[in-house]
């Protein structure tokens, strides 16, 4: 993909989406389509319209895209989901199904369905969950049968179903993975093929203004050039292949809907009167239902800012950053929303508030594109690698690199979240030593904590960045840079405690300390320095308060 729009041109485009919400989807209507579990196919076909033209932006320039970046689609999905998760999502899944065409597809292939999306906006869904193939996508059935005429492959059959597929009842084209004789394989199938049919749409929890509906196939013929990149076997490494993109775009979802939710709750604690003075100005409520949650969405928007740079930068793949990035920003978008539906109190639970609805909407982006558990899994794996490789010294490096920043600024959080980085590692070690990682839950928590810390590291750069005036020119300026820095402050010390804590907590639970180590392993993972850097705390959540609620003498957004 190439490194995409300028700058004017994507505010263009999130100005032209937000007019185009004000105007077509304002609340009420949302609220009707959720209630009537209604897909808005109409809506999202206009947004692949001329007017709109939202496709364009995500389809390379030589197929008649505009050919936006990772940088632009993070900026986009972050709009969408804030919109609306449902109507994202039928977005969503056009780019998701022409994923493996963009990948893998010949140039023929490319210039045949990505020049479809872009000039006709056509819909695509993306069809490789199953009944029994979900997180293990190894576990598929469906298979596509060669056809053969004087001993030349001319097509295929394809049989099986598919379960959960996003567009599945209303996309022209689908990605459809099975099984042929090379292994698992993408097919492009077009709607109306004989044997091919959605079941009705499913009664789903949110984004209830999504059509999700289950497949059949049945006998589908397909001719053999409908085999992306016209060699079966490739279809998991195709799969692969995009996560750094697709996940980041649910990453974006996620804090999205998280922060469409707070946008709710900060306002309405403004007017809310309680004990004779608004909430907002309680700290009791602002310090648990709002300044946390915007300290982990911001820790997340960092770790995907860099992630996206990298991917602009050239980097294929990224399927563990990915995952990082997929994994704190839906976790905190849903944490957020589900605050947020607290924070309005009885008014949150009722539907006319939005906040119902949109917590039931962030549910899904812990569950598609890889579930929280596998996100955990596959970052862990990988990290546990990069430990092995470095001799345990990888996470001590990035540690020194940070304290080398915090020695030029001082006070962006740096030096504590470096202290979560050393911690990292020694828990990494010890796990190592114990031979911890046997055990499947130790693994997936150890994913956990390389989330928090890694992005504890990101927030802290991003905050470095943002003072010394060299944040990427597209990146979002919500906060100045001081509050970027208090931010950044609350949430490494949530990184490093949280290190602190889980860390004694799995690796003393799983019996990888001796009773009498204890306390030397407390020690070795800095425990006492990470009690320490608590300090200051409450004077950091005052200050993201005093700037989300406009209190702060700085303003809250960063001079363009
Ligand atoms: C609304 C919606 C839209 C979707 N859209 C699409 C789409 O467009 N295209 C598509 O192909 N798919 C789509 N999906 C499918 C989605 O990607 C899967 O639901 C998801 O990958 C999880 O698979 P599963 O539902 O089979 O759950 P399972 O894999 O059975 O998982 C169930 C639970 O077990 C956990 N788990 C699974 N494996 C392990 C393990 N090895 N160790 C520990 N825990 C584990 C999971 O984390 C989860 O908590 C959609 C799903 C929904 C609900």
């Amino acid at each position: 993909m190439a490194a995409g729009l300028d700058k004017e041109t994507l505010d263009a485009t999130l100005a032209a989406l937000r007019d185009y919400a004000g105007r077509r989807l304002p609340d009420q209507k949302l609220l009707e389509l959720d209630a009537r579990d209604e897909f808005p196919e109409d809506i999202v076909r206009e947004m692949f319209g001329p007017q709109l033209g939202i496709q364009l932006f995500l389809v390379p320039e030589e197929y008649h895209g505009m050919g936006g970046g990772a940088f632009d689609l993070y900026r986009i999905c972050e709009e969408m989901a804030r919109i609306d998760l449902g109507v994202a999502t039928g977005v969503l899944a056009t780019f998701l199904g022409s994923d493996p065409i963009r990948v893998g597809g010949t140039p023929e292939q490319k210039t045949r369905w990505m020049t479809r999306i872009a000039d006709e906006g056509a819909l695509m869904a993306y069809g490789a969950t199953e009944p029994a193939a979900g997180s293990d996508l190894g576990a598929l059935r469906s298979t596509a049968t060669r056809v053969e005429q004087d001993g030349a492959i001319v097509g295929y059959k394809i049989n099986g179903a598919k379960q959960w597929i996003s567009n599945g009842g209303v996309a022209d084209v689908y990605t459809i993975l099975a099984n042929a004789p090379g292994g698992p394989t993408w097919f492009v199938v077009d709607r109306g093929t004989p044997g091919l049919s959605a079941g009705k749409p499913e009664d789903k929890h949110g984004i209830r203004a999504s059509n999700t509906a289950a497949l059949s196939l049945d006998d589908v013929y397909v001719e053999a050039d409908r085999v992306v990149g016209l060699v079966e076997g490739q279809g998991l490494v195709q799969a692969q292949a995009v996560f750094g993109y697709t996940r980041l775009m649910v990453a974006a979802f996620g804090l999205g809907a998280g922060w469409a939710a707070l946008d709710r709750a900060i306002p309405y604690s403004t007017t809310r009167i309680q004990a004779g003075a608004p909430l907002s100005e309680k700290a009791g409520y602002t310090h648990k239902l709002i300044v946390p949650h915007v300290a982990r969405l911001e820790a997340a928007r960092a770790y995907m800012e860099y992630v996206a740079e990298r991917l602009d930068g050239g980097e294929h793949q990224l399927t563990t950053e990915g995952a990082i990035a997929k994994y704190l920003a839906t976790e905190a978008g849903n944490w957020a929303a589900d605050a947020s539906i607290q924070a309005l109190g009885g008014y949150g639970y009722t539907k006319e508030y939005m906040v119902e609805k949109i917590k039931r909407d962030a549910r899904i982006t812990t569950i598609y594109e890889g579930t929280s558990e596998i996100m955990e899994m596959t970052i862990s794996r990988d990290r546990w690698q990069q430990h092995m490789k470095t001799r345990g010294q990888h996470y001590h490096d990035e540690a020194r690199q940070l304290e080398a920043l915090a020695a030029r600024h001082p006070r962006v959080g740096a030096d504590v979240a470096a202290l979560a980085l050393h911690a990292l590692a020694e828990v990494l070690e010890r796990a190592r030593v114990a031979r911890l990682t046997r055990h499947q839950h130790i693994l997936l928590r150890l994913g956990e904590l390389v989330a928090y810390a890694e992005c504890a590291g990101a927030l802290a750069r991003r905050a470095v960045m943002a003072a010394d005036g060299a944040l990427n020119a597209k990146a979002d300026t919500r906060f100045a840079p001081p509050a970027l820095a208090a931010l950044s402050r609350v949430f490494a010390r949530e990184a490093a405690l949280k290190l602190a804590s889980d860390g004694v907590r799995w690796i003393c639970g799983a019996g990888g300390v001796l009773d009498a180590e204890v306390a030397s392993f407390m020690e070795a993972l800095g425990v006492p320095a990470i009690q320490r850097a608590q300090t200051g705390l409450l004077a950091d959540m005052d200050h993201v308060a005093d700037v989300i609620y406009g209190r702060a003498a700085e303003s809250g957004r960063a001079a363009a």
